[in-house]
């Protein structure tokens, strides 16, 4: 099979460069392929009556699938510069805000639209913080919710089933260079029958009349998966968190450079949703941060979720924490979650900051065959939370987690940044520091390792690019989804 453009992954990055290439370019062939099902199969299979915690599926539906690990989430579109990603620093400022804001507009036009912007211009939030140590961070959110968010998802599929290939279930495996005469050598028909024989391309058609003849002809890259191959003349990688260790080997493989990035470490703190209604109320997401008086450190507020759920997050086998919210009042909780979390950057000689964080979560699933969850009262009295004390909580946690001691897990460093910040919302949300008020361990932020892009995001090989989370560069979905449109500009404006 042969393609103008071939994209790996479904995420945000994916859909959007997919989306916004068929509206460009609607005579050219292009190929998503992704390793995970169409939306409406992804079913994560914890259903909190026979399978109560993470059964390490080979593909997570949580996390792969078409939408990515966008999918179930709270569909917060964070439209700053402030957070959520370097683009900015490969594509300017400016222009990473009005990719932003179109990606919101697309979003609207499928489904999205009656949903809520807030901001943070003009509150009176920034005074208190700064008069308490805390920073608040500038961005406008758009909230979709993970209900509108899903409905989105549908709507865009819809839009690019018939006019783009989905090759589901579809891991890529690895990404060849094409010398020219291997290229040119190729017979179509010969690449097709390859990838007849491969996993079903869910909506594929094997015509290839849309083929934009000199960019079919000519491929440079060939992707290789169970049973079968690709070609395609650009490559588009939107391989997201779930993909980041292959992504380290396609850099090792095709010689790209890379540098090794940071990983954030904390736990999502659960308290009554009244002790944070006067922000989530205006501004639904307070990103704050706060440095450590010993060490400088930053802790920082990440993924609020007013009256949202605390829920499992399963990275390559390892079982951390993460949040929900949802838009439909029906699903909504008493309470609302949101996490803590402080930045490790590493210096010479050690690179692994994912190997770091992911060291950390799995002490965690060893004390806990899973999350571990602590009353704040407990933490600082120095002892461990047991069943009887959680439920006799007044703060009912909306995830079931094994109650243990998070101190045996964190290390003292980051500990004490965490108690530090609580302290310091206590004053700016009192409550905060209650007894009863919930942590839960731990919730650990991988990013990948940055891989060396340009100003078009393109690597040092020619018509490939790296977009996404899976660049290092972004680390949200406005981000990811905007890096898609950026570089599907870029590849739509070539000959
Ligand atoms: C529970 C949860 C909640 C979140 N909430 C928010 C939020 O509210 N706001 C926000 O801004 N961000 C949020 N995020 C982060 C956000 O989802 C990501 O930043 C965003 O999805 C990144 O998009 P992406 O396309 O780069 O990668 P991903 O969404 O990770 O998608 C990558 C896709 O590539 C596929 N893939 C990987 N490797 C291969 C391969 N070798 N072959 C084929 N396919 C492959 C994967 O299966 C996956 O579907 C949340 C994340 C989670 C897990």
């Amino acid at each position: 099979m042969k393609y103008d453009v071939i994209i790996i992954g479904a995420g945000p990055g994916g859909i959007f460069s997919a989306y916004e290439l068929m509206k460009r370019r609607p005579g050219w062939k292009i190929g998503v392929f992704e390793g995970g099902t169409e939306l409406e199969k992804r079913h994560c299979p914890i259903d909190g009556d026979k399978i109560k915690s993470c059964i390490r599926c080979k593909s997570c539906s949580i996390m792969s699938g078409f939408g990515g690990a966008g999918a179930f989430s709270d569909g917060k579109y964070n439209i700053t510069n402030d957070f959520g990603g370097t683009l900015y620093a490969h594509i300017g400022r400016k222009k990473a805000l009005e990719l932003m804001r179109y990606v919101d507009q697309i979003n609207l036009d499928h489904g999205g639209e009656g949903t809520k912007l807030y901001s943070t211009a003009g509150t009176d939030f920034k005074k208190i913080c700064i008069q308490n140590k805390l920073r608040l961070l500038d961005a406008s959110v758009r909230h979709l919710g993970t209900d509108i968010n899903y409905i989105v998802l549908g709507n865009l599929y819809a839009e690019m089933k018939d006019h783009i290939d989905f090759h589901f279930n579809t891991l890529v495996d690895s990404i060849e260079l094409l010398q020219k005469e291997e290229a040119e050598g190729e017979p179509a028909e010969s690449s097709s029958a390859a990838f007849a024989e491969s996993a079903e391309p869910a909506e594929s058609s094997s015509d290839t009349s849309r083929c934009h003849a000199s960019h079919c002809d000519t491929p440079r890259y060939r992707i290789h998966f169970e049973g079968g191959r690709a070609d395609a003349r650009y490559c588009i990688v939107s391989a997201g968190r779930s993909g980041s260790k292959w992504m380290e080997k396609v850099c090792r493989d095709l010689e790209i450079p890379t540098k090794s990035n940071r990983v954030d470490i904390g736990v999502r703190v659960e308290l009554p949703a009244v002790v944070f209604s006067h922000l989530t109320d205006e501004l639904y997401e307070s990103k704050i941060v706060y440095r450590t008086e010993k060490f400088e450190d930053s802790v920082r507020t990440f993924c609020m979720n007013p009256n949202g759920i605390v829920v499992n997050e399963n990275t390559n086998g390892i079982v951390t924490v993460n949040g929900h919210s949802f838009e439909d009042p029906s699903k909504k909780t008493e309470n609302t979650n949101f996490a803590l979390l402080v930045s490790k950057h590493f210096s010479e000689p050690f690179k692994d900051s994912n190997g770091y964080g992911e060291s950390i979560a799995r002490l965690s699933n060893m004390l806990g065959g899973g999350v571990i969850v602590q009353r704040f009262g407990d933490l600082a009295r120095g002892r461990r939370s047991n069943p009887a004390r959680i439920s006799e909580c007044t703060v009912q946690p909306t995830l079931q987690a094994t109650p243990g001691d998070l101190s045996l897990v964190l290390p003292k460093r980051i500990l004490d940044g965490i108690i530090e910040m609580i302290y310091a919302l206590d004053k700016i949300a009192p409550g905060t520091a209650n007894n009863d008020t919930l942590l839960y361990g731990v919730e650990v932020k991988f990013y990948n390792m940055e891989v060396s892009l340009d100003e078009n995001l393109e690597t040092n090989h020619p018509g490939l690019y790296v977009i996404g989370d899976g660049s290092g560069v972004t680390h949200s979905l406005s981000h990811a989804s905007a890096s898609g449109v950026y570089v599907a500009e870029i590849i739509s404006e070539q000959e």
